[in-house]
């Protein structure tokens, strides 16, 4: 071990970065193959970055991720805080981003955590895991890192778990902010911050993941032209919160928006307007007076994330457009 150098935890949990296939081939690949450490030997150099503990914790397809598979790496990191500089979390690209938030709205501690990814699988030409993941680990060595919440490296770049998506089914530069642009590059393993998430997290959020014994169930529907309203009262019987994913800035149908006011004013339902544009703002309530939440900018899918949390606190509507507003 190295005095001078940072101590990492990587843990690792699946995805096309511990994917195998055909030699050569970015398509026809298994995700979750291959153990961490298979991928650390493949990149010698990482260990001139930090000093590398590792953990393989899962091995899956992140779309096999679930709240309690998260809660079991958030538990891990928050009760391993002090033995380590930083962490860096592998996982699959296509739920990323929703781990990234969740971990972002749990996690106590101001040293980075970083995650990364990778969308073509280890046996294929160029793959880009290796840089991903060495970048991670310069990311979360990094002393500016600290304190900005839990971070992505990929493709060159730096990102904010708050506001991260996926934005490409098979490019290797495949996530971005959208109208955001990104918080910072990393060329090699140098890093440049230029930005910074103004939205609360990690240790100043009232979350507290060993309070939570059962998740809420909090469902997402999908408005589109002549969307069958019978989807959205299957859904309002069987959860405790919806999410629609709206047209435009938060519009739907006018049958619709009757059967929404039915669930709203005669049956207590906890309802957030997200957009299913998923960039920009959601924020115009008036019509409800006030009994609907606006997701703000937060996509759909990070804005379930984020009630099922509010739900194991609160029920009351101001308050949870309060953390809308704030997470
Ligand atoms: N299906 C894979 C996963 O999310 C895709 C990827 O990692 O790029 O695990």
């Amino acid at each position: 071990m190295k005095e001078c150098l940072k101590n990492i935890l990587i843990i690792g949990t699946g995805g096309t970065i511990a994917g195998t296939g055909t030699t050569g081939i970015t398509c026809h690949y298994e995700p979750g193959k291959l153990k961490l450490n298979n991928l650390i030997d493949k990149i010698p150099d990482i260990k001139s970055l930090a000093n590398i503990n590792y953990i393989d914790m899962f091995n899956i397809d992140s779309c096999d991720m679930s709240f309690e598979k998260i809660s079991q790496i958030s538990k891990y990191i928050n009760n391993n805080i002090d033995k380590y500089d930083g962490f860096v979390v592998t996982h699959g690209t296509d739920t990323l981003e929703e781990t990234a938030y969740f971990l972002n709205l749990v996690i106590k501690t101001e040293k980075p955590v970083v995650l990364t990814g990778a969308m073509r699988p280890s046996t294929s030409l160029s793959n880009d895991g290796c840089l991903n993941l060495y970048q991670a680990v310069a990311l979360a060595s990094h002393e500016e890192s600290k304190s900005k919440g839990v971070l992505i490296a990929f493709g060159d770049s730096i990102y904010s778990a708050r506001d991260v998506q996926k934005t490409s089914t098979y490019k290797t530069n495949a996530f971005n902010q959208k109208d955001l642009g990104c918080l910072g590059f990393i060329r090699d393993n140098k890093i440049y911050f230029y930005n910074i998430s103004n939205k609360v997290h990690t240790v100043n959020t009232e979350f507290d993941i060993n309070n939570i014994q059962k998740f809420p169930k909090v469902e997402i529907v999908y408005f589109y032209m002549n969307s069958d309203i019978k989807i959205l009262k299957f859904i309002a019987q069987n959860s405790d919160g919806i999410i629609i994913s709206c047209a435009g800035c938060g519009t739907v149908s006018t049958d619709w928006f009757e059967e929404i006011k039915n669930l709203v004013f005669e049956k207590n339902k906890i309802i957030v307007f997200s957009s299913k544009i998923n960039n920009g703002l959601v924020n115009i309530n008036k019509k409800f007076e006030n009994n609907i939440i606006c997701a703000n900018n937060l996509s759909t899918e990070k804005s379930r994330i984020l009630l099922t949390l509010a739900l194991t606190k609160t029920h009351d509507i101001s308050k949870i457009q309060e953390f809308f507003d704030k997470y």
